[in-house]
């Protein structure tokens, strides 16, 4: 395989632009993309010309805007390059307009009550910074997604205006260090996907996992993760081939598929690319899942990316490597030798640690999901509770600059391995801290609370947002003043002291921080509905809009989304629970019993003397537990009845599913479990957890 010429041949990529373009479209083209320039409708045209005539060699018949609604998959809709030509005779053509703007019918994508039915009109724009891509016989342009009216309906759109925003203020802060060639600040994402891979056919046998991705039932097997033998260990040949075709695919849509290692879990996988820039790595994470599940299909295998699929052994996570790097080449988060005089880093540092200090909420909301609730504080992801890791020596220089002393720089010892043959690694600065939710780790911030299907470019919308908004409070600070060095210091040091109860470098999984971080006044929101309750408090609309990247309306949508969405979630699961009982699990267990029943008869027939206490004993047990059962799933639909009279009102609603619904599921399913684990396996209707999670 000749990887480079593999690699981003699905793409029309810079060398098919150049190659296929006229120099001044190119050349026009380059300034929309790289300086956010407008596009004129002429050199529309052209691209559009050449994209069609590119990807009819890809094999292409179709064009699709690709967009990212509120659903959280992305949405696609096929249209043919074909134009009757008047003579029954058809021509394949695509107009600038088409490539710019697409129609799609919106109506049906959750807008939060901003856009009545009535009024569905909905449109797609083409998003230029993101490149376009053959697949599957339809070349897929990356687009934005907003109403007629101009209400953002999408993800992308508020994650171009963050980007926009957080780049007016970096350059601003640059100004100040004399750095004016400096025209712009992008943010680059490196994100790590973690994920799980089981066996097709186990899976089609498992109502839970297809309709709502997780296991509602299931016992737990007797190994799963407690010998650690899976992180990273060999990875077996199914695996591997799976793992080979899924890099060749990835390279192929110009994805840098770069690390790839067996996770924790048995059966849990993670693969990394190597970063690019934040509205690309959004668009490319969203493609990589969708490869993951697409390639896994292929091989008889179904790839899981719920963030906990079973219970009881870890759940999958993701995790958003994200820098700041300016036009001219510079990392703007990489503290150099000399962090302590290393003003400018420890501006932007300053920054980041207020920011996220001032917007907790924003960040846990922006990793919220039915899904990830599971993770959040359960010992296997990062608490609920937001901080910041900022490693020894960094911690020591912000304790330095808050006590006005100055910073004596240890010196950094090689870590000897004690072997000749080895080098001598340089001991890592930034020592690693995996329980931390926001981890510094040596020239990037690590956001590490994502879960696996979450769309990164959440959590980057609100990073770069409230970075932004700080560096602006700093950039009005600093630009009035004439010693600005001087100003600079005394302001780092009053950031750091103010915002210093977010710092924390311990262990994030134990009972001692979840109680400082209370003494703190930190926020621990463990739930979706307790989370978002948050989203429209007054500084973070002010937030938002002064940064436009939401009005208020957009925000009280959002918020009504993600509160019909977690309940949606949970309805679907309840309903699934409740007919995986009644046709599956109830009718299974009788049948054992009577098979226990049948045989304690046929020995008593035999002869009176053969004992029959087992039969007995297990078809009591069983009996009486199978009651106990359908007293539990009776409550369950009663209560899911009572939830819909509580609709109009979407927190209480939300609210009824958190703390009724899901405590009613899991006493069902821990009576469900217990069962499961009395009854002959051959009578239990789905594969068991052992067979799932080492059956590949
Ligand atoms: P680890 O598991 O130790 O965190 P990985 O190699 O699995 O490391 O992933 C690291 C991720 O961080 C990769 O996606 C990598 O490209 C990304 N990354 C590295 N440097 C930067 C940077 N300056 N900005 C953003 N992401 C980065
Ligand atoms: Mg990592």
């Amino acid at each position: 395989m000749n990887v480079p010429e593999l690699f981003s041949s699905k793409v029309f990529n810079d060398d098919v632009m150049k190659d296929k373009l006229p120099k001044p479209v190119y050349k026009a083209l380059k300034a929309t993309i790289e300086n956010g320039e407008a596009l004129d409708s002429n050199i529309a045209n052209a691209v559009a010309h050449a994209m069609k005539e590119w990807a009819i060699d890809q094999g292409c018949t179709h064009y699709t805007h690709w967009f990212q609604p509120l659903t959280g998959v992305t949405a696609e809709k096929h249209d043919s390059f074909i134009t009757p030509d008047g003579d029954g005779k058809v021509m394949m053509t695509f107009s600038g307009k088409e490539l710019i703007k697409g129609e799609p019918d919106a109506s049906s994508f959750p807008s939060g009550g901003i856009r009545a039915t009535f009024e569905a009109r909905g449109y797609t724009a083409w998003d230029p910074t993101s490149p376009a891509f053959a697949k599957d016989g339809t070349l897929y342009i990356p687009t934005a997604f907003a109403s007629y009216t101009g209400e953002v309906l999408d993800k992308k759109t508020p994650l171009l205006r963050s980007m926009e925003s957080l780049s007016k203020q970096a350059i601003r802060i640059l100004k100040l260090f004399g750095k004016n060639d400096v025209t712009r600040v992008k943010t680059n994402v490196g994100p790590e996907q973690e994920y799980f891979l089981i066996d097709k056919a186990m899976y089609d046998a498992r109502p839970d996992l297809i309709y709502t991705g997780r296991t509602l039932f299931g016992a737990k097997a007797p190994k799963g993760q407690e010998l650690d033998d899976h992180y990273f260990g060999s990875i077996k040949t199914r695996v591997k081939e799976f793992m080979a075709e899924l890099d060749k695919e990835l390279w192929s849509y110009g994805i840098l598929a770069k690390t790839k290692h067996n996770e924790v879990a048995p059966s849990q996988h993670e693969i990394a690319p190597v970063f690019t820039i934040t509205n690309i790595a959004v668009d490319q994470n969203e493609l990589m899942m969708e490869l993951l599940k697409k390639t896994a299909e292929k091989m008889g295998l179904v790839c899981l990316l719920h963030e906990k699929p079973f219970a009881g052994v870890n759940g999958s996570g993701k995790h958003n490597n994200w820098s700041l790097l300016t036009n001219t080449g510079e990392n703007l988060l990489k503290p150099g030798k000399k962090p302590e005089d290393n003003l400018q880093f420890l501006l932007f540092l300053a920054a980041i640690v207020k920011g996220v200090d001032e917007y907790q909420d924003l960040l846990r909301i922006s990793v919220a999901s039915a899904g990830n609730d599971h993770r959040l504080g359960a010992n296997e992801a990062p608490p609920a509770i937001m901080s910041v890791f900022l490693g020894d020596q960094l911690d020591a220089v912000v304790h330095s600059i808050e006590e006005g002393e100055d910073y004596e720089s240890e010196k950094l010892d090689n870590m000897e391995l004690g072997v000749e043959v080895l080098p001598s690694l340089r001991m890592d600065t930034t020592d690693r801290n995996r329980t931390s939710p926001f981890a510094f780790t040596g020239n990037r911030f690590e956001f590490r609370s994502l879960g696996s299907s979450v769309n990164v470019a959440s959590p980057n919308i609100v990073l770069n947002t409230i970075v932004a908004e700080e560096l602006k409070e700093f950039a009005d600070h600093l630009e009035s003043i004439k010693d600005v060095k001087r100003a600079m210091k005394r302001l780092i040091a009053r950031t750091f002291k103010q915002h210093d109860r977010i710092i924390f470098n311990g262990d994030n999984y134990s009972k001692e921080w979840e109680d400082e971080a209370e003494r703190r006044g930190l926020l621990n929101l463990k739930t979706v509905p307790d989370a978002v309750k948050h989203y429209t408090e007054k500084k973070n609309v002010k937030l938002f809009k002064s940064n436009n990247v939401f009005t208020k309306g957009e925000m009280e949508a959002r918020y009504e989304v993600d509160l019909e969405n977690y309940a949606k979630i949970i309805k679907i699961e309840a309903l699934t629970m409740i007919e995986m009982s009644k046709k599956d699990i109830i009718p299974a267990v009788n049948e054992y019993v009577k098979s226990l029943t049948d045989t304690a008869l046929a020995k008593q027939e035999l002869s009176t003397d053969i004992p029959v206490i087992l039969e007995k004993r297990l078809i009591t047990d069983l009996s009486e537990k199978l009651v106990e059962f359908a007293d539990k799933l009776t409550e369950l639909e009663n209560d899911l009845e009572k939830a819909d009279g509580l609709q109009k009102n979407m927190q209480n609603y939300a609210d009824f599913f958190k703390d009724v619904i899901l405590t009613d599921m899991n006493a069902l399913r821990e009576i469900g479990d217990y069962m499961e684990t009395q009854t002959g396996s051959e009578y239990w209707p789905y594969p068991s957890y052992g067979e799932m999670l080492f059956g590949v």
